[in-house]
C-alpha cells in the first residue's frame, strides 16, 4: 500500500472508510476501499475473488465506476483486500444536497435529471445483462463527475461473500428508503425488479430533492409506500398476501403520483409509475426504460 498516498477520507460507508489517494507512480487520483470479508484463516475466500473478477468485468462500462486494481495485504495474519477505484469528485447524495441547501438552493436542471437517469438505466442494464443485481442502489452509491456530467454506479456486486449488514460499522442503520416492497415483505426469490424500484426512488428524489419514501423501520417503509401508491392486493400484485412478512395493513387508495413530483413532466411521471409497479413482474426493465418517450428529447449519441 506504500504505492499510494492517502489524502483525505471521502466516505464512511457500510464496511469502513473510503480514502481519496494519490498513486505515487502515475499521479492518478484513486479511491481506496478496504473490504471486510467473511474471514477464516484460510485466506481470501474463492467466492470473493470470483466477485472481484465480476466487478472487474462489469467495470468495463463507463457507467460503472472503474476498478483499477486490487491490493492484497496481510494484517496480523489476516488477509485484507483493498479495491482501488478511479476517483470521482462527488456522489449523487452530495450533489442533490448542493441544490437543496444554502442561498443557491434551486431545482436540479431537468436535462441533468434526464441525462443522469439515462446513464443510470444504462449502467443497470449492463449489470442485469451480466446477471448481476446491485441490490443497494441509492444516491450515496452513485458517483458523479460534475464537470463532465457523468454518473456511474458504485458499491457493486459484493453481495454474497461480502455480507450486507443491517448496521454499518459506524452503527448507522443501513437505509431502507430505496428497498423494494417484495424485499420488505420477505420475498426469498427476487430479481432485477429490486434494482428498478430503487431507480424509481432515485428518479423521484432528484426531482423532489428529498427522498420519496423516507421510512425509519421496515414497517414504516412499507406504510410510506402504501400511503402513496395504495395498499396492494392480490389484484394488482398476485401472490402478495402469501409473502412471508405480509400482514393486514390499513387500506389506502392510490394517490396521484404526479403530485409527489410536481416538477416532472407527463412522460417522466409515466416512466416513474412504471418503475414503481408493485408486482415486480410488471416493473419496467432498465433496457425498456431507456427506450421510454421520456428520453426522446435526449441526444443519445453522447452516451
Ligand atoms: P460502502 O460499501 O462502505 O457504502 P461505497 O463504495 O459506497 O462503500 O463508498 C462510500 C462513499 O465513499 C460513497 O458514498 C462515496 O461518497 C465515496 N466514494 C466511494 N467510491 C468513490 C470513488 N471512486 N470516488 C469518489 N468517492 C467515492
Ligand atoms: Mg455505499
Amino acid at each position: 500500500m506504500e504505492k499510494y498516498e492517502k489524502l483525505e477520507k471521502v466516505g464512511e460507508g457500510t464496511y469502513g472508510k473510503v480514502y481519496k489517494a494519490h498513486d505515487k507512480a502515475t499521479g492518478q487520483l484513486v479511491a481506496l476501499k478496504k473490504t471486510r470479508l467473511e474471514m477464516d484463516e484460510e485466506g481470501i475466500p474463492p467466492t470473493a475473488l470470483r466477485e472481484v473478477s465480476i466487478l472487474q468485468l462489469l467495470s468495463q462500462s463507463i457507467y460503472i465506476v472503474r476498478l483499477l486494481c486490487v491490493e492484497h495485504v496481510e494484517k496480523n495474519g489476516k488477509p485484507i483486500l483493498y479495491l482501488v477505484f478511479e476517483f470521482l469528485d462527488t456522489d449523487l447524495k452530495k450533489f442533490i444536497d448542493s441544490y437543496r441547501k444554502g442561498p443557491s438552493a434551486r431545482p436540479l436542471p431537468p436535462n441533468v435529471i434526464k441525462s443522469f437517469m439515462y446513464q443510470l438505466c444504462k449502467g443497470v442494464a449492463h449489470c442485469h445483462k451480466h446477471s448481476v443485481l446491485h441490490r443497494d442502489l441509492k444516491p450515496q452509491n452513485l458517483l458523479v463527475d460534475k464537470e463532465k456530467g457523468i454518473l456511474k454506479i458504485a458499491d457493486l456486486g459484493l453481495g454474497r461473500s461480502f455480507t450486507l449488514p443491517m448496521k454499518s460499522y459506524t452503527h448507522e442503520i443501513v437505509t431502507l428508503w430505496y428497498r423494494a416492497p417484495e424485499v420488505l415483505l420477505g420475498a426469498t426469490h427476487y430479481s432485477t425488479g429490486v434494482d428498478m424500484w430503487s431507480v424509481g426512488c432515485i428518479f423521484a428524489e432528484m426531482v423532489r430533492r428529498q427522498a420519496l419514501f423516507p421510512g425509519d423501520s421496515e414497517l414504516q417503509q412499507l406504510l410510506h409506500i402504501f400511503r402513496l401508491l395504495g395498499t396492494p392486493s392480490e389484484k394488482e400484485w398476485p401472490g402478495v398476501t402469501t409473502l412471508k412478512d405480509w400482514h393486514v395493513y390499513p387500506q389506502w387508495t392510490p394517490q396521484n403520483l404526479a403530485r409527489a413530483v410536481p416538477a416532472l413532466n407527463e412522460d417522466g411521471v409515466d416512466l416513474l409509475s412504471r418503475m414503481l409497479q408493485f408486482d415486480p413482474a410488471e416493473r419496467i426493465s432498465a433496457k425498456d426504460a431507456m427506450a421510454h418517450p421520456y428520453f426522446d428529447s435526449l441526444d443519445k449519441s453522447q452516451f
